[in-house]
């Protein structure tokens, strides 16, 4: 049973971003009115105009300026005649130093959309929230399967104990954690109070073609599509590190469709949702990329890394929610591979 139809209209924060973008697009060609929020009046420009030369126009997306997630009430206006919201806007960056700047608008802009939805979302009947495998999955030492029955404790200790000396992936997955507790919380505290449910998806890295604007050639790219750039296409000496860092993925596009199936199916509601296509190594994407031909980048052939290395899969996730409720067909890895060389290609990279 589809719970909220196409037709209706949906409001995506951080609308500009990698993974949202997309979901934008998703839901305009499904039928959906979408109302985005980006940080900038420029951010606002890129979207009305990719998306209007596709045939969307005002009357399918209008886009507002949200210049500050954290500040009380910041949602008050947009959450108005909205039926439902996803709720993307978070930072990953890896250059923040302070925890608090990765907590604070993870934390302060999931509870804002929630309390702004508690006093004038009347119309909102559900909220989905782009949580992450960083709330769930605690750095392994041995491999180790994940469900949503897990959550990540390991990156909140060493925040707690390091402060600004803890790593930059802790900061990160702390913010997420928190932001995630503080949205069950808060649901759980106004639970008859509200007339919406909420739904967590929970992607590991996420790789695949880019429609965001991207200035500044690769160093522009998001956090996630830069660390796969660097393994595979520059093959700096970080990627040779992380040829031997086993991690998950998913493919944008169904990162994207796996929100808008969460405003579909009715069973979605009040669950966190692991959304992976499978683990990886880093050395998997290049021996990949090498059996792509015509090779899109003639100028970067694909990095050698170290063939034949064992792969041993640390972070492994039980997938049976998501196969139970969606059930995505997912990218494959040569998929995935093939259609982000060529949109780099495309970028004249
Ligand atoms: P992007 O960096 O492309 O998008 C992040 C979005 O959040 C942008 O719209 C950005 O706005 C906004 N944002 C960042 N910091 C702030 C802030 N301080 N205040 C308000 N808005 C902010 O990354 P992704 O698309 O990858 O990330 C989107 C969501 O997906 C995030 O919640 C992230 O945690 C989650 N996620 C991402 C994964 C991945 O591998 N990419 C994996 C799992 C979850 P602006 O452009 O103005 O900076």
């Amino acid at each position: 049973m589809t719970i909220i139809p196409a037709s209706t209209k949906i409001l995506v924060t951080g609308a500009n971003g990698y993974i949202a973008i997309w979901l934008v697009r998703l839901l305009l060609e499904q039928g959906y009115s979408v109302r985005g929020t980006v940080r900038s009046a420029n951010k606002a420009k890129y979207l009305v105009e990719y998306f209007g030369s596709r045939g969307f126009g005002p009357d399918k997306l209008d886009v507002v300026v949200v210049d500050d997630i954290t500040r009380e009430g910041a949602f008050d206006e947009v959450v108005k005649d909205v039926d439902a919201i996803e709720h993307t806007a978070s930072p990953f960056t890896t250059d923040i130093d302070d925890p608090q700047g990765y907590i604070e608008p993870a934390v302060q802009g999931t509870l804002g959309i929630l309390k702004s939805t508690l006093k004038y979302g009347t119309n909102v009947k559900r909220i989905v929230i782009t949580g992450s495998c960083a709330a769930v999955m605690s750095p392994p030492s041995k491999p180790t399967v994940f469900s949503e029955k897990d959550w990540n404790t390991a990156s909140l200790e060493d925040v707690e104990k390091n402060g600004r000396n803890a790593l930059t992936m802790s900061k990160y997955r702390t913010s997420k954690t928190l932001a995630e507790k503080a949205a069950w919380g808060f649901h759980e505290k106004h639970r008859t109070e509200v007339q919406w449910d909420l739904v967590v998806i929970n992607p590991p890295f996420v790789f695949g073609p880019a429609i965001q604007d991207i200035t500044g050639g690769p160093a522009g790219l998001n956090t996630s599509l830069k660390s796969w750039y660097d393994a595979v296409v520059a093959d700096g000496p970080k990627s040779q590190e992380l040829s031997y860092t086993s991690n998950a993925w998913v493919d944008v596009r169904d990162a994207a469709l796996a929100h808008v199936l969460a405003l579909q199916k009715e069973a979605a509601g009040g669950e966190r949702i692991v959304v992976s296509a499978g683990s990886f190594v880093w050395q998997e994407w290049l021996d990949v990329a090498k059996t792509i031909q015509p090779y899109p980048l003639p100028n970067h052939p694909p990095a050698k890394g170290v063939p034949g290395l064992e792969k041993s899969y640390s972070i492994q996730y039980n997938t049976a929610k998501e196969k139970r409720i969606f059930g995505i067909k997912f990218k494959t890895m040569e998929e995935t591979t093939r259609d982000t060389l060529e949109n780099f290609a495309e970028r004249g990279w």
